[in-house]
């Protein structure tokens, strides 16, 4: 009894056993042929918001792997046998998974950090986050009530506060979001073709949106303000910043998300240099909201 009272674990050690679930949240295998990949067991659909897929008939085996699902000659989903053996919302979201005609090996990866890779500094900012979050999940949680308010003080137009507030309560339409809502749509997004289109995904780690952040007037790394929601990314250049860089970034992201809707309703080409363009125009009308 004595030696149970006087152990303790070390800190590191305490900290990695806290952080094993963020750890395990935050990977997940992208498809490529499925053969690795358990259906019921691995971490696969939709790369984030995991849960289980839940069938309705029991034709499918517990072990069975996502190539199962996959038409190998066709190159594409079973789409009838997915439909037929899966609840109606899980069948969707498969199907609206972008498989790739190559049908590579499947591959895990790290979804905080822009390639895929674990690194020690991304796992830092992703437990970050998660112990942020758990303070601040809700807007109406009485540590953000001060970070509304200084939202609806900032000298931006009140069209992009509104976009503000929408994206900080993750409420954007994104593609993800829909396919979520269980529309039929391609998730991936529509910048680059190559991840779900997620909030965070556009704003922050979308390669073709990257340099729009590095050649913005506020020179950064976005990779250095994913803080898992867009959010946190806000709530911390509010805390950390001056009033100034925080209304740079709504701009910018703002800027970002017109110019992602130009391409999806309008067909128009993301171009960075176009965005910049946007956003120095806008940064300099600043006072007038
Ligand atoms: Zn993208």
């Amino acid at each position: 009894m004595t030696a149970k009272l006087g152990y303790q674990p070390s800190f590191l050690w305490r900290s990695l056993i806290a952080a094993r679930p963020t750890i395990l949240e935050g990977t997940a295998w992208r498809i490529g042929k499925g053969r690795k990949v358990q259906i019921f067991e691995d971490r696969w659909i939709g790369m984030t918001n995991f849960e289980k897929p839940t069938c309705r008939t029991n034709v499918i085996n517990p072990t069975a792997k996502v190539s199962d699902l996959i038409d190998f000659d066709a190159k594409a989903w079973r789409f009838d046998f997915i439909r037929q053996n899966f609840k109606a919302h899980d069948a969707n979201r498969i199907c609206a998974m972008h498989l790739s005609s190559r049908l590579p090996e499947d591959k895990m990866l790290w979804r905080h950090s822009k390639n895929g890779q674990f690194s020690g500094k991304t796992a830092y900012y992703a437990i970050k986050s998660k112990s942020e979050n758990a303070y601040s999940r809700y807007p109406s949680a009485s540590n953000s009530n001060g970070a509304w308010k200084k939202i609806w003080q900032l000298r931006i137009l009140s069209k992009i506060k509104h976009f503000i507030w929408k994206a900080c309560l993750n409420a954007l339409p994104t593609k993800y979001k829909l396919v979520e809502k269980n529309i039929a749509i391609d998730p991936i997004c529509a910048i680059c073709g190559e991840g779900p289109e997620t909030l965070t995904h556009l704003m922050l780690e979308c390669h073709e949106v990257i340099p729009v952040w590095l050649h913005s007037p506020l020179r950064i790394d976005p990779s250095l303000l994913s803080f898992g929601l867009f959010k946190n990314s806000l709530w911390c250049t509010m805390d950390t910043s001056p009033m100034d860089n925080t209304e740079l970034l709504c701009i910018t992201a703002w800027c970002i998300w017109t110019a992602r809707n130009k391409l999806c309703f309008e067909h128009k080409p993301f171009n960075a240099e176009n965005v910049l363009h946007e956003l120095k125009m806008h940064s300099s009308s600043r006072t007038a909201t």
